[in-house]
């Protein structure tokens, strides 16, 4: 998957709607401490159904919205758009992916793919389809080579996984086990039933 642009709006310091576009070949953000380059890279986990407000630096999810400062008023929301293009086919072919999270005050977050409402869940399973997503070795902040260094096994082998591109596999099997105990419950009560009609 190829990042080719980067919508913010209301994220974090991002309070006017930013525009970043990824061009091939090496993008480097450069600028003074505190000047919100990390902001950039927590808001392309976050559009990747980050979960965790820790990992985004707050204390609950709501603190990705723009705060206000002493001359700006907070905002009600915060929306980022992340447009990519995946690999579709065996033949190399490639199909665009447009994904949008946002997130209003007291009424949590929702996501659209392609333009289509979508579940945490079902984004999740495109990334790691993808073989990415928010906790993709590939997104390396800061402090996180020394967390993979001191890494369990059971840990590595998770990372190992996903840069294979399997980890959407494992989702795919626990929703599987799941329909498959739901029939045989199915089965069980239909059991009984017929032996009740005997
Ligand atoms: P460094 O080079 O020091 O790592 P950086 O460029 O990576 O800095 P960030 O850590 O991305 O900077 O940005 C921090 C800035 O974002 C701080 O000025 C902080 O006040 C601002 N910020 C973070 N969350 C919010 C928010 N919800 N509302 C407003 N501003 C915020």
């Amino acid at each position: 998957m190829r990042i080719r642009r980067l919508k913010l709006s209301g994220f974090k310091s991002f309070v006017e709607p930013s525009e970043l576009r990824i061009e091939p070949g090496l993008t480097g953000v450069v600028g003074p401490n505190g000047c919100g380059k990390s902001n950039l890279l927590e808001a392309i986990r976050w559009v990747m159904g980050e979960s965790s407000a820790k990992s985004m630096r707050g204390g609950g999810m709501e603190d990705v919205i723009f705060a206000g400062t002493a001359n700006r008023p907070p905002r009600a929301f915060a929306e980022v758009v992340l447009s990519a293009e995946t690999a579709a086919g065996a033949d190399g072919s490639r199909e665009d992916l447009e994904v949008v999270r946002r997130i209003e005050r007291g009424a949590g977050s929702a996501y659209r793919i392609n333009g289509r409402d979508a579940r945490a869940k079902d984004v999740a399973l495109v990334f790691a389809d993808a073989a990415t997503g928010a906790h993709s070795p590939a997104l390396v902040s800061q402090g996180r080579i020394a967390a993979v260094i001191a890494a369990r096994p059971a840990e590595r082998r998770l990372m190992l996984e996903e840069a294979a591109g399997i980890a959407g596999l494992h989702v795919r099997r626990k929703d599987a086990e799941q329909k498959l105990r739901a029939t045989e419950t199915n089965l069980a009560r239909l059991e009984d039933i017929m032996a009740g009609l005997d």
